[in-house]
């Protein structure tokens, strides 16, 4: 029997497919966003468990995108028990020469997308009395990074979203929560300099760097009946 269905973003690839892997193991139903077609498809295609997974293409940066994805998933399923906003991009470059349409990507992106989603889904959730909403920040949420203030800046107002969406929908039995991973291999950081890179790993406490599964065993919680007394926590 399904565990109930849950929308993620980006999860044509990256730390977002390794959660719709781990959702699908877990028992959940599965409506898979991004850009690319062919790629959802696939990981469609791919997913163990016998839930239903269906790929719905399109930019969470576009408001219509947004309301018509949430809609049909809706009308699918029936219910929608979980929403995990995963979709990111970086655009790093320093600050003092950072172009105003640089700044805009991650902020049109991350902040916005997760933004459009949460604000699609949650009448929904408020009228089932009972949702999830689970949003990928990051650590440079919380400490900022050379480089990365406009992503540092969209991944610190996604956990301010997320607080602030807790308070208004948790009389309505909905939790928002934030993840903010560390340093995990995907294509968004395979192209990091070696040096950057070795640098990084000297700073963490395990000393190799995370896996999307990492991240996915949290998400997995959050969705689950065990978390069901958390929320506006990162
Ligand atoms: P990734 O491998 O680059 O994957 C990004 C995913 O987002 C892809 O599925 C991509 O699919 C989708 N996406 C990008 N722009 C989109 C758009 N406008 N509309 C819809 N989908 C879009 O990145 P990742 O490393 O898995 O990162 C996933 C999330 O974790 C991001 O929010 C990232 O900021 C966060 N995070 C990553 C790390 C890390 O070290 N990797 C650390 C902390 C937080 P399409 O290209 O097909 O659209």
């Amino acid at each position: 029997m399904s565990n109930g269905a849950v929308i993620i973003t980006g999860a044509s690839r990256g730390i977002g497919r390794d959660i719709a892997i781990g959702l699908a193991e877990a028992g959940y139903d599965l409506a898979l966003v991004a850009r690319s077609a062919d790629a959802l498809e696939q990981v469609a295609a791919s997913l163990p468990g016998d839930g239903t997974y269906v790929a719905y293409p399109g930019d969470i940066s576009n408001w219509d995108d947004a309301m018509r994805i949430v809609k049909e998933a809706h009308e699918k399923f029936g219910a929608i028990h979980g929403l995990v906003n995963n979709a990111g991009v970086t655009q790093d470059g320093l600050f003092m020469r950072m172009s105003k349409e640089n700044w805009q990507l991650p902020i049109d992106v991350n902040l916005n997308g997760t933004f459009y989603f949460t604000r699609a889904i949650a009448p929904i959730m408020m009228r089932q009395r009972q949702g999830r909403i689970v949003n990928i920040s990051s650590v440079i949420g919380l400490t900022g990074n050379a480089g990365q203030a406009n992503y540092a800046a969209s991944k610190a107002g996604i956990i301010a979203l997320t607080k602030s969406v807790a308070k208004e929908l948790g009389g309505r039995g909905v939790t928002a929560n934030a993840v903010a991973p560390g340093f995990i291999s995907t294509d968004m950081t395979a192209d990091l300099p070696e040096k950057v890179q070795a640098d990084m790993l000297g700073q963490i406490p395990l000393k190799r760097f995370g896996e999307g599964k990492d991240v996915a065993g949290v998400v997995k919680f959050l969705l689950s009946p065990e978390a069901s007394y958390i929320t506006g926590q990162t």
